[in-house]
Protein backbone atom coordinates (compact mmCIF):
# COMPACT_ATOMS: atom_id res chain seq x y z
CA UNK A 1 0.00 0.00 0.00
CA UNK A 2 1.25 3.44 -0.85
CA UNK A 3 1.95 4.93 2.57
CA UNK A 4 1.84 8.51 1.36
CA UNK A 5 -1.48 8.38 -0.43
CA UNK A 6 -3.61 5.37 0.36
CA UNK A 7 -6.59 4.73 -1.89
CA UNK A 8 -9.70 4.02 0.12
CA UNK A 9 -13.24 3.25 -0.95
CA UNK A 10 -15.94 5.59 0.32
CA UNK A 11 -16.88 3.09 3.02
CA UNK A 12 -13.37 2.66 4.39
CA UNK A 13 -12.52 6.35 4.07
CA UNK A 14 -15.50 7.46 6.12
CA UNK A 15 -15.17 4.60 8.59
CA UNK A 16 -11.58 5.56 9.35
CA UNK A 17 -12.15 9.31 9.08
CA UNK A 18 -9.72 9.61 6.19
CA UNK A 19 -12.10 11.10 3.61
CA UNK A 20 -9.25 12.98 1.93
CA UNK A 21 -8.05 9.64 0.49
CA UNK A 22 -11.36 8.56 -0.98
CA UNK A 23 -10.93 6.78 -4.27
CA UNK A 24 -12.66 4.34 -6.60
CA UNK A 25 -10.22 1.54 -5.71
CA UNK A 26 -9.60 0.35 -2.19
CA UNK A 27 -6.15 -0.71 -1.02
CA UNK A 28 -7.64 -1.83 2.26
CA UNK A 29 -10.74 -3.95 1.76
CA UNK A 30 -10.26 -4.56 -1.94
CA UNK A 31 -13.97 -3.96 -2.44
CA UNK A 32 -15.18 -6.59 0.03
CA UNK A 33 -17.21 -3.94 1.81
CA UNK A 34 -19.20 -3.46 -1.38
CA UNK A 35 -20.41 -7.01 -0.59
CA UNK A 36 -19.19 -9.61 -2.99
CA UNK A 37 -20.85 -12.43 -4.88
CA UNK A 38 -19.77 -14.74 -2.07
CA UNK A 39 -22.74 -13.44 -0.13
CA UNK A 40 -25.12 -14.44 -2.87
CA UNK A 41 -23.95 -18.01 -2.57
CA UNK A 42 -25.40 -18.20 0.95
CA UNK A 43 -28.19 -20.72 0.46
CA UNK A 44 -28.98 -22.74 3.58
CA UNK A 45 -30.87 -25.94 2.92
CA UNK A 46 -31.95 -26.54 6.49
CA UNK A 47 -34.65 -25.18 8.76
CA UNK A 48 -33.78 -22.11 10.83
CA UNK A 49 -35.60 -18.99 11.92
CA UNK A 50 -32.71 -16.89 13.22
CA UNK A 51 -29.14 -16.53 12.06
CA UNK A 52 -25.91 -14.76 12.76
CA UNK A 53 -22.83 -14.23 10.61
CA UNK A 54 -19.14 -14.60 11.17
CA UNK A 55 -16.74 -13.09 8.66
CA UNK A 56 -13.28 -14.51 8.13
CA UNK A 57 -10.91 -12.06 6.41
CA UNK A 58 -7.43 -12.52 4.99
CA UNK A 59 -4.78 -11.59 7.54
CA UNK A 60 -3.29 -8.97 5.20
CA UNK A 61 -6.45 -6.86 5.30
CA UNK A 62 -6.40 -6.74 9.09
CA UNK A 63 -2.69 -5.94 9.04
CA UNK A 64 -3.16 -3.10 6.55
CA UNK A 65 -5.89 -1.64 8.68
CA UNK A 66 -3.71 -1.81 11.79
CA UNK A 67 -0.94 -0.03 9.86
CA UNK A 68 -3.29 2.77 8.80
CA UNK A 69 -4.61 3.13 12.33
CA UNK A 70 -1.14 3.55 13.76
CA UNK A 71 0.17 5.70 10.88
CA UNK A 72 -2.64 8.25 11.21
CA UNK A 73 -3.02 7.75 14.97
CA UNK A 74 -6.71 6.98 14.50
CA UNK A 75 -8.85 6.51 17.57
CA UNK A 76 -12.11 4.68 18.20
CA UNK A 77 -12.27 3.27 14.72
CA UNK A 78 -14.97 0.75 13.87
CA UNK A 79 -12.88 -2.12 12.50
CA UNK A 80 -13.48 -3.57 9.09
CA UNK A 81 -14.56 -6.89 10.57
CA UNK A 82 -17.23 -5.35 12.78
CA UNK A 83 -18.43 -3.23 9.89
CA UNK A 84 -18.54 -6.15 7.49
CA UNK A 85 -20.35 -8.36 9.99
CA UNK A 86 -23.01 -5.73 10.42
CA UNK A 87 -23.40 -5.02 6.71
CA UNK A 88 -23.54 -8.72 5.91
CA UNK A 89 -26.16 -9.33 8.55
CA UNK A 90 -28.35 -6.53 7.23
CA UNK A 91 -27.92 -7.68 3.66
CA UNK A 92 -28.79 -11.30 4.39
CA UNK A 93 -31.71 -10.32 6.58
CA UNK A 94 -33.31 -8.72 3.56
CA UNK A 95 -32.24 -11.36 1.08
CA UNK A 96 -33.26 -14.39 3.14
CA UNK A 97 -36.20 -12.84 4.99
CA UNK A 98 -35.01 -14.20 8.35
CA UNK A 99 -34.27 -12.61 11.70
CA UNK A 100 -30.72 -11.93 12.82
CA UNK A 101 -29.88 -12.98 16.37
CA UNK A 102 -26.37 -12.47 17.71
CA UNK A 103 -26.97 -14.11 21.08
CA UNK A 104 -28.40 -17.52 20.30
CA UNK A 105 -29.09 -18.04 16.59
CA UNK A 106 -30.35 -21.29 15.04
CA UNK A 107 -27.51 -21.08 12.54
CA UNK A 108 -24.26 -19.21 11.97
CA UNK A 109 -23.13 -18.47 8.44
CA UNK A 110 -19.38 -18.22 8.25
CA UNK A 111 -18.47 -16.07 5.26
CA UNK A 112 -14.91 -17.09 4.67
CA UNK A 113 -13.02 -14.71 2.35
CA UNK A 114 -9.81 -16.69 2.76
CA UNK A 115 -11.27 -19.90 1.40
CA UNK A 116 -13.89 -18.06 -0.68
CA UNK A 117 -16.55 -20.32 0.75
CA UNK A 118 -19.55 -20.22 3.05
CA UNK A 119 -19.68 -22.61 6.02
CA UNK A 120 -22.82 -23.37 8.00
CA UNK A 121 -22.93 -24.09 11.68
CA UNK A 122 -26.30 -25.30 12.88
CA UNK A 123 -27.24 -25.08 16.53
CA UNK A 124 -27.92 -28.42 18.24
CA UNK A 125 -31.45 -29.25 19.22
CA UNK A 126 -31.81 -30.08 22.90
CA UNK A 127 -34.71 -32.15 24.12
CA UNK A 128 -35.37 -33.19 27.69
CA UNK A 129 -37.43 -36.00 29.10
CA UNK A 130 -37.44 -38.88 31.55
CA UNK A 131 -36.77 -42.50 30.80
CA UNK A 132 -37.61 -45.82 32.36
CA UNK A 133 -35.54 -48.87 31.59
CA UNK A 134 -36.98 -52.37 31.89
CA UNK A 135 -34.06 -54.40 30.62
CA UNK A 136 -31.08 -55.70 32.58
CA UNK A 137 -28.82 -55.82 29.54
CA UNK A 138 -29.11 -52.30 28.24
CA UNK A 139 -26.46 -49.62 28.87
CA UNK A 140 -27.50 -45.98 29.14
CA UNK A 141 -25.26 -44.74 26.37
CA UNK A 142 -23.44 -46.19 23.42
CA UNK A 143 -20.51 -48.16 24.78
CA UNK A 144 -17.63 -48.20 22.34
CA UNK A 145 -15.61 -51.38 21.91
CA UNK A 146 -12.46 -51.23 24.05
CA UNK A 147 -10.34 -53.04 21.49
CA UNK A 148 -11.09 -50.94 18.44
CA UNK A 149 -12.60 -47.81 19.99
CA UNK A 150 -15.50 -47.77 17.59
CA UNK A 151 -13.83 -48.65 14.31
CA UNK A 152 -15.11 -52.23 14.36
CA UNK A 153 -13.13 -55.41 14.96
CA UNK A 154 -13.58 -59.18 15.40
CA UNK A 155 -14.15 -58.80 19.12
CA UNK A 156 -17.19 -56.56 18.69
CA UNK A 157 -18.52 -58.29 15.60
CA UNK A 158 -17.57 -55.20 13.61
CA UNK A 159 -20.23 -53.14 15.39
CA UNK A 160 -17.66 -50.91 17.08
CA UNK A 161 -19.58 -51.21 20.33
CA UNK A 162 -19.96 -53.63 23.23
CA UNK A 163 -23.76 -53.88 23.20
CA UNK A 164 -26.15 -53.90 20.25
CA UNK A 165 -28.03 -50.86 21.51
CA UNK A 166 -28.55 -48.50 24.45
CA UNK A 167 -31.14 -46.19 25.99
CA UNK A 168 -29.49 -43.35 24.08
CA UNK A 169 -29.66 -45.12 20.72
CA UNK A 170 -33.29 -46.18 21.15
CA UNK A 171 -34.28 -42.59 21.98
CA UNK A 172 -32.04 -41.15 19.27
CA UNK A 173 -33.24 -43.24 16.33
CA UNK A 174 -36.57 -41.54 15.56
CA UNK A 175 -35.12 -38.12 16.41
CA UNK A 176 -32.20 -38.52 14.01
CA UNK A 177 -34.54 -39.75 11.32
CA UNK A 178 -36.91 -36.80 11.73
CA UNK A 179 -34.23 -34.11 11.98
CA UNK A 180 -31.65 -35.61 9.59
CA UNK A 181 -29.18 -34.90 12.38
CA UNK A 182 -25.64 -36.14 12.35
CA UNK A 183 -25.36 -37.73 15.79
CA UNK A 184 -26.55 -37.36 19.36
CA UNK A 185 -25.08 -36.70 22.77
CA UNK A 186 -26.87 -38.03 25.78
CA UNK A 187 -26.81 -36.49 29.26
CA UNK A 188 -28.57 -38.24 32.13
CA UNK A 189 -29.12 -37.16 35.72
CA UNK A 190 -26.59 -39.84 36.67
CA UNK A 191 -26.67 -43.34 35.26
CA UNK A 192 -27.60 -46.82 36.40
CA UNK A 193 -25.49 -49.91 35.83
CA UNK A 194 -26.32 -51.90 32.75
CA UNK A 195 -28.07 -54.62 34.82
CA UNK A 196 -30.14 -52.18 36.88
CA UNK A 197 -33.71 -51.28 35.95
CA UNK A 198 -34.90 -47.67 36.06
CA UNK A 199 -38.47 -47.69 37.39
CA UNK A 200 -40.87 -45.19 38.99
CA UNK A 201 -41.25 -41.86 37.21
CA UNK A 202 -37.95 -42.29 35.39
CA UNK A 203 -34.59 -40.59 35.13
CA UNK A 204 -34.33 -37.05 33.70
CA UNK A 205 -32.15 -36.70 30.63
CA UNK A 206 -31.29 -34.30 27.85
CA UNK A 207 -30.51 -35.50 24.36
CA UNK A 208 -28.61 -33.20 22.01
CA UNK A 209 -29.08 -33.64 18.29
CA UNK A 210 -26.09 -32.33 16.39
CA UNK A 211 -26.46 -30.65 13.04
CA UNK A 212 -30.24 -30.99 12.67
CA UNK A 213 -31.66 -30.02 9.28
CA UNK A 214 -35.19 -29.95 10.70
CA UNK A 215 -35.98 -28.15 13.96
CA UNK A 216 -39.75 -28.40 14.20
CA UNK A 217 -40.71 -31.71 15.70
CA UNK A 218 -43.95 -33.19 16.91
CA UNK A 219 -42.62 -34.44 20.22
CA UNK A 220 -45.74 -36.45 20.96
CA UNK A 221 -45.21 -38.42 17.78
CA UNK A 222 -41.51 -38.79 18.61
CA UNK A 223 -42.37 -40.06 22.08
CA UNK A 224 -44.73 -42.73 20.80
CA UNK A 225 -42.21 -43.83 18.19
CA UNK A 226 -39.52 -44.19 20.86
CA UNK A 227 -41.93 -46.07 23.09
CA UNK A 228 -42.57 -48.72 20.46
CA UNK A 229 -39.43 -50.29 21.89
CA UNK A 230 -40.64 -51.96 25.06
CA UNK A 231 -37.22 -52.10 26.71
CA UNK A 232 -37.60 -48.46 27.68
CA UNK A 233 -40.36 -45.91 28.19
CA UNK A 234 -39.97 -42.18 27.72
CA UNK A 235 -42.20 -39.45 29.17
CA UNK A 236 -42.28 -35.62 29.37
CA UNK A 237 -40.41 -35.10 26.10
CA UNK A 238 -40.01 -31.34 25.58
CA UNK A 239 -37.70 -28.76 24.06
CA UNK A 240 -35.15 -27.34 26.48
CA UNK A 241 -32.09 -25.12 26.47
CA UNK A 242 -28.44 -26.05 26.89
CA UNK A 243 -27.91 -24.84 30.48
CA UNK A 244 -30.13 -27.70 31.65
CA UNK A 245 -27.37 -30.11 30.62
CA UNK A 246 -24.88 -28.61 33.06
CA UNK A 247 -27.48 -28.59 35.77
CA UNK A 248 -28.27 -32.27 35.23
CA UNK A 249 -24.61 -33.23 35.19
CA UNK A 250 -23.48 -31.19 38.16
CA UNK A 251 -26.23 -31.91 40.63
CA UNK A 252 -26.19 -35.01 42.80
CA UNK A 253 -29.76 -36.10 43.24
CA UNK A 254 -30.89 -38.34 46.06
CA UNK A 255 -32.12 -41.75 44.97
CA UNK A 256 -34.35 -44.52 46.16
CA UNK A 257 -33.42 -48.08 45.26
CA UNK A 258 -34.75 -51.55 45.83
CA UNK A 259 -31.99 -54.06 46.40
CA UNK A 260 -32.83 -57.75 46.18
CA UNK A 261 -30.55 -59.70 48.52
CA UNK A 262 -29.11 -63.12 47.78
CA UNK A 263 -30.34 -64.54 51.11
CA UNK A 264 -33.56 -64.12 53.03
CA UNK A 265 -33.05 -62.39 56.38
CA UNK A 266 -34.91 -62.89 59.64
CA UNK A 267 -37.17 -60.10 60.89
CA UNK A 268 -34.61 -59.30 63.62
CA UNK A 269 -31.89 -58.97 61.03
CA UNK A 270 -34.08 -56.72 58.89
CA UNK A 271 -34.79 -54.35 61.77
CA UNK A 272 -31.07 -54.29 62.68
CA UNK A 273 -30.27 -53.27 59.10
CA UNK A 274 -33.03 -50.65 59.03
CA UNK A 275 -31.54 -49.08 62.15
CA UNK A 276 -27.78 -49.42 61.66
CA UNK A 277 -27.52 -48.79 57.95
CA UNK A 278 -29.30 -45.42 58.30
CA UNK A 279 -26.11 -43.46 58.84
CA UNK A 280 -23.16 -41.92 57.05
CA UNK A 281 -21.38 -44.43 54.84
CA UNK A 282 -17.68 -44.31 54.04
CA UNK A 283 -17.15 -45.79 50.65
CA UNK A 284 -13.86 -46.32 48.92
CA UNK A 285 -14.08 -46.52 45.13
CA UNK A 286 -15.41 -50.03 44.39
CA UNK A 287 -12.98 -52.58 42.98
CA UNK A 288 -15.20 -53.15 39.95
CA UNK A 289 -14.98 -49.52 38.78
CA UNK A 290 -11.48 -48.71 40.06
CA UNK A 291 -10.00 -49.06 36.57
CA UNK A 292 -12.00 -46.05 35.37
CA UNK A 293 -12.61 -44.01 38.54
CA UNK A 294 -10.01 -42.45 40.78
CA UNK A 295 -9.46 -44.20 44.09
CA UNK A 296 -10.90 -42.13 46.91
CA UNK A 297 -13.16 -42.35 49.91
CA UNK A 298 -16.61 -40.81 49.59
CA UNK A 299 -18.97 -40.04 52.42
CA UNK A 300 -22.62 -40.50 51.57
CA UNK A 301 -25.70 -40.69 53.75
CA UNK A 302 -28.38 -43.32 53.90
CA UNK A 303 -31.56 -41.59 55.09
CA UNK A 304 -33.98 -44.47 55.30
CA UNK A 305 -34.06 -48.23 54.89
CA UNK A 306 -37.23 -50.30 54.74
CA UNK A 307 -36.85 -54.05 54.53
CA UNK A 308 -39.43 -56.66 53.67
CA UNK A 309 -39.51 -60.31 52.75
CA UNK A 310 -40.97 -61.62 49.55
CA UNK A 311 -39.22 -64.38 47.61
CA UNK A 312 -36.10 -62.90 49.10
CA UNK A 313 -35.35 -59.90 51.30
CA UNK A 314 -35.89 -56.57 49.57
CA UNK A 315 -34.33 -53.43 50.96
CA UNK A 316 -35.70 -50.06 49.95
CA UNK A 317 -32.83 -47.61 50.41
CA UNK A 318 -33.23 -43.82 50.27
CA UNK A 319 -29.77 -42.23 50.05
CA UNK A 320 -27.45 -39.61 48.60
CA UNK A 321 -26.62 -39.82 44.92
CA UNK A 322 -23.21 -41.32 44.17
CA UNK A 323 -23.46 -44.14 46.70
CA UNK A 324 -22.72 -47.55 45.17
CA UNK A 325 -25.56 -49.79 46.35
CA UNK A 326 -24.17 -53.18 45.35
CA UNK A 327 -21.16 -52.43 47.56
CA UNK A 328 -23.40 -51.08 50.32
CA UNK A 329 -24.76 -54.62 50.50
CA UNK A 330 -21.57 -56.65 49.94
CA UNK A 331 -19.14 -54.38 51.78
CA UNK A 332 -16.68 -54.73 48.91
CA UNK A 333 -13.99 -56.35 51.11
CA UNK A 334 -14.44 -53.69 53.82
CA UNK A 335 -14.07 -50.82 51.40
CA UNK A 336 -17.65 -49.76 52.22
CA UNK A 337 -18.34 -49.24 55.94
CA UNK A 338 -20.83 -49.99 57.31
CA UNK A 339 -22.51 -52.41 54.91
CA UNK A 340 -25.25 -55.00 55.18
CA UNK A 341 -22.50 -57.63 55.36
CA UNK A 342 -20.55 -55.85 58.11
CA UNK A 343 -23.67 -55.22 60.21
CA UNK A 344 -24.83 -58.84 60.00
CA UNK A 345 -21.28 -60.24 60.13
CA UNK A 346 -21.92 -62.48 57.15
CA UNK A 347 -21.29 -62.12 53.46
CA UNK A 348 -24.37 -60.74 51.68
CA UNK A 349 -24.76 -59.90 48.02
CA UNK A 350 -27.08 -57.73 45.99
CA UNK A 351 -28.67 -60.11 43.52
CA UNK A 352 -30.66 -57.53 41.61
CA UNK A 353 -31.13 -53.80 41.83
CA UNK A 354 -33.74 -51.31 40.67
CA UNK A 355 -33.80 -47.53 40.90
CA UNK A 356 -37.32 -46.54 41.88
CA UNK A 357 -36.94 -42.79 42.26
CA UNK A 358 -34.56 -39.98 41.35
CA UNK A 359 -35.37 -37.13 43.72
CA UNK A 360 -35.10 -34.35 41.20
CA UNK A 361 -37.25 -31.30 40.50
CA UNK A 362 -36.70 -31.23 36.74
ZN1 LIG B 1 -12.62 -0.34 1.35
ZN1 LIG C 1 -14.15 -53.69 18.27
Amino acid sequence: MDKETPHLCAECASRLGLTQYESKECDLCGGILQLTTLLDSVSPIFEYSTFSVGVVLPKEILQKEAELVSMYKLRSVRGIKTELNKKTREYLKKRLGKEADIEDPDAIFEINYVKQRVFYRIKSLTISGRYNKYDRGLPQTKWYCKSCRGRGCKKCNFLGKMYPTSVEEIIAAPLLEATHGKMTRFHGAGREDIDVQMLGDGRPFVIEILNPKVRTLDLEVMQSKINEDKRIHVTCLSACTKPLIEKLKNTKYKKTYIAYLDKKLTLEEISKIEKELTTEIEQRTPIRVSHRRSDKIRKRKVYKVIGKNNKTTELEVYCDGGLYIKELISGDKDRTIPSVSSILEKQMLCKELDVIKIHCDI
